[in-house]
């Protein structure tokens, strides 16, 4: 899933100051589920807000609203009417909510009221870690099903850099050497063998270095 954390409040409110009517919109899917943006933090932040502006006298008209998807036009739809009535949008979506809300409603200022982190999973209770820098060219199955790109600091795809202590990173000592985890994961599904073959440099132009990336399905096309 998409891992976002929320702006502060004080932040929102610099964002938001100088406007009346607010719509604060939460995401039902991935920022949900990470505790940034569904429903529970649209009551919570739509509070804050509340307070502050009672504090500041900044005259602040808050609703609030949450959607299944925001990256989704069916989903857009339901929130027509509530994003039409107000002045302007705190969207609790991640980025590529905030944009499809932006890029619906021309007229109408959308603001972001969460920073998207990455895509990952939760590791523990209020934990989430990366996974996934969606390189555009998975080579998961290479290593076990640990990502030497997202998961080592220094990306390495031939083995480990050599600075490792113990099982830690050398570059983020509180998260274990992704070539440790490889190398015991390759172990244990008895495919060792994959570590003998030489990687080759990694294709870096399905990545996001070339730009804004699109997929077309033409299977799918009308
Ligand atoms: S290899 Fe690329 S697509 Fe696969 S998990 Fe790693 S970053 Fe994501
Ligand atoms: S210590 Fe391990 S995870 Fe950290 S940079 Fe070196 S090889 Fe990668």
């Amino acid at each position: 899933m998409i891992v976002a954390e929320r702006k502060t409040i004080p932040e929102l409110v610099e964002i938001l100051n100088g406007h009346k009517k607010i719509l604060v919109l939460g995401c039902g899917t991935c920022v949900t589920v990470c505790l940034a943006g569904g429903e529970r933090e649209v009551s919570i932040i739509s509070s804050a807000l509340r307070i502050a502006s009672n504090i500041r006298k900044l005259d602040f008209e808050i609703e609030e609203l949450t959607i299944e998807r925001q990256c989704d036009n069916v989903f857009i739809e339901q929130a027509t009417e509530a994003i039409e009535r107000n002045d302007v949008v705190l969207s609790l979506g991640c980025g590529a909510g905030v944009q499809a809300i932006a890029e619906r409603f021309l007229e109408k200022p959308v603001y972001a009221g969460l920073n998207t982190e990455f895509i990952g999973v939760l590791e523990e209770r209020g934990i989430w870690t990366e996974k996934c820098a969606a390189c555009g060219a998975c080579v998961l199955h290479q290593y076990g099903g640990i990502c030497p790109i997202t998961r080592c600091a220094k990306h390495m795809l031939n083995g480990p850099c050599g600075g490792s202590r113990e099982d830690r990173c050398e570059v983020r000592p509180d998260r274990p050497c992704a070539w440790q985890l490889i190398y015991q994961r390759l172990k244990g599904i008895g495919q060792l063998d994959r570590l003998k073959k030489i990687a080759p440099p990694k294709n870096w132009e399905t990545s996001l270095d070339g730009g804004c990336r699109v997929i077309i399905r033409e299977d799918h096309r009308i």
